[in-house]
């Protein structure tokens, strides 16, 4: 079957969300939110939309590779935040691409970016669309005579595997499945599950800097590339396979989080994994939310390395059915293709312990046959979490606000961010609504280093209809501002694009931005890749 995404949110056309997690949800905004009235919202049509016609067309050579049909022009229109959903749902399509290209090699992206570098259309690459910063859509300004949104998604080969060093040479444009599919047989894994894993691209990984599968360690895409192949204006860039180097500045690093601004990602070298047969896993209880945090921070410290390290609040543990409400819920898991685990997981469960923990007797398992270890606090939790953004739209169609807010921050400050961003999301959902209103604020530590934490945080309050845009803005800015008020960064792995830059630009010095500034005039003499996400369009050293 011919499986189409929907154009205007998340997943495939023909997919909803569980109707028996809707009416839970549905429940769960009457009773904590006080939301009774539940009118349904969209989805939006097709033939609803009158897009404006295409302002360029492509010289005649290139058209084989053009759409510009209104699915293809619609679905490229908007990445997948909650102000993209808000937009889709309104059937407010008033700036789309005005042509889509499908290009099926290197060489055809080498033909639209000469197209548009001669004739100042802009030029936007697009993995899977996933973004949640107005990564892909064309908000270009006023420079350019139209703009092209460029879908990677024909190049999706695993090309090579060099399976002596553990390493393959992908396509950028594979999606998350398509990818593992192609490497099984080898029994190898590149082991990097973003939560949007089905619906986006290695490129999109790459560019955008993702956070996976691994809570320590691994936990961006980056130490997973060994080199790169990169499309840009002034010419090909291939960067050399090393297992390592220590000459100059490293060229991956340039374009590892580029996000489209520097080039066009077309085929990378990964480092892989073969694929774990031993496994050991256990949860742990906190009826403190910091205690649970410590204990982060002494597996993180530990030189344990768990792949799974992940802190659920007792609100977020409850929302996704992992604990009743009452305590912090810790998930710790190890995997190896190479030795037992339990160990490890001993010593993890003592550490644990030390930080005034409950291990759940029944929770610990393990298992060295590679059929995986199943049930329990962390399956219970990846459900959820893999079934929650179709929940998502069915919430935001409902009236819901529902936005998540990430960063990253020391441990010596970890505590005082907590509070400062929850009391900030607290009181500006409730000013955005002329207060008191309930808000819902969850947070869960995803990933865990040595010197720092990276919360991520779930607003939940009731939206201001016709006015989410406005109100989004001001939950946005005060979250945001408290994050770099107190150490954080502007974004631990959901990226810059457009949305956030006016945050990164606060957080970056000024000669690291015009460095990058001066990089981007190199590689993109007319300015004309993703005009407006990291840098300002047009903006010169
Ligand atoms: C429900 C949901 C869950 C998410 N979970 C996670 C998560 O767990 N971890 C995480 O890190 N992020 C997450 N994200 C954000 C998003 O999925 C990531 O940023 C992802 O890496 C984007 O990949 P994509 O292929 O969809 O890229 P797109 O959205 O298509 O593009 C993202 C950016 O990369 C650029 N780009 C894309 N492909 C290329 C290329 N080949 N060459 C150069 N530039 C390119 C685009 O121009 C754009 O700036 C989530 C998003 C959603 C909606």
């Amino acid at each position: 079957m011919n499986r189409r995404r929907k154009f205007w949110g998340w997943g495939w056309e023909d997919e909803r969300a569980d109707p028996l997690q809707v009416q839970a949800a549905e429940a769960a905004l009457r009773g904590w939110l006080g939301m009774h009235e539940l009118e349904v919202a969209g989805p939006p049509r097709l033939d609803q939309l009158s897009l404006r016609p295409p302002r360029i067309a492509p010289p005649p050579a290139l058209e084989p590779l053009i759409s510009v049909t209104a699915f293809d022009r619609a679905s490229h229109c908007y990445g997948k935040s909650y102000r993209d959903l808000i937009r889709a749902l309104r059937a407010d399509f008033a700036n789309p691409p005005d042509l889509v290209a499908f290009p099926a090699n290197e060489s055809d992206v080498v033909a639209l970016l000469d197209w548009c570098s001669g004739a100042r259309v802009a030029a936007i690459p697009y993995g899977g669309g996933s973004s949640v910063c107005g990564g892909i859509e064309p908000e270009v300004g006023e420079s350019f005579i139209g703009t092209l949104s460029i879908d990677l998604g024909k190049m999706q080969k695993v090309l090579e595997v060099d399976e002596r060093s553990r390493a393959a040479r992908i396509q950028a444009g594979v999606f998350g499945p398509a990818l593992e599919e192609q490497l099984r047989p080898q029994g190898l894994t590149l082991r990097h599950y973003p939560q949007s894993f089905e619906f986006s691209t290695l490129g999109g990984w790459i560019a955008t800097r993702s956070g996976g599968h691994f809570a320590t360690q691994f936990t961006h895409i980056d130490e997973l590339v060994e080199a790169l192949r990169v499309v840009t204006p002034a010419g090909l860039i291939e960067t050399r396979r090393l297992p390592g180097d220590g000459a100059g500045p490293s060229p991956e690093r340039l374009f590892i989080g580029s996000e489209g601004a520097l080039g066009i990602i077309t085929e990378a070298w990964m480092r892989l994994f073969v694929r774990p047969r031993f496994r050991a896993k256990a949860s742990a209880l906190y009826a403190d939310f910091a205690n649970g945090a410590e204990a982060v921070r002494l597996l993180a410290q530990s030189g344990l390395n768990p792949a799974n390290c992940r802190l659920l609040d007792a609100r977020e543990a409850m929302m996704n059915g992992v604990a009743g409400g009452e305590h912090a819920v810790l998930l710790i898991g190890f995997e190896s293709h190479d030795h037992a685990l339990d160990g490890w997981l001993k010593r993890a469960l003592e550490l644990a312990r030390d930080a005034g923990g409950e291990v759940q007797q029944s929770s610990i398992r393990t298992s060295d046959d590679g059929a995986g270890v199943r049930g329990g606090s962390a399956d219970a939790w990846r459900g959820a979490f893999l079934r929650a953004p179709y929940l998502r739209d069915e919430l935001v169609a409902r009236g819901a606000f529902v936005e998540t807010f990430e960063t990253a921050i020391t441990w010596d400050r970890f505590r005082a961010l907590d509070s400062a961003v929850r009391a900030a999301a607290e009181s500006a959902a409730r000013e955005s609504n002329g207060g008191g209103t309930s808000v819902l604020v969850t947070c869960r530590i995803t990933h865990a280093y040595s010197d720092g934490a990276a919360p991520y945080f779930t607003v939940i309050c009731p939206a201001r209809r016709g006015a989410e845009l406005e109100q989004w803005d001001l939950i946005k800015t005060r979250v945001t501002d408290a994050m770099l008020e107190h150490g954080g960064t502007v974004t631990h792995h959901h990226a810059v694009g457009r949305d956030f830059r006016r945050w990164y630009e606060r957080q970056e010095p000024a000669p690291y931005q015009r460095a990058l500034a001066a990089a981007k005039s190199a590689v993109d003499p007319a300015g004309v890749l993703n005009p407006g996400v990291l840098l300002a369009a047009g903006a010169r050293p």
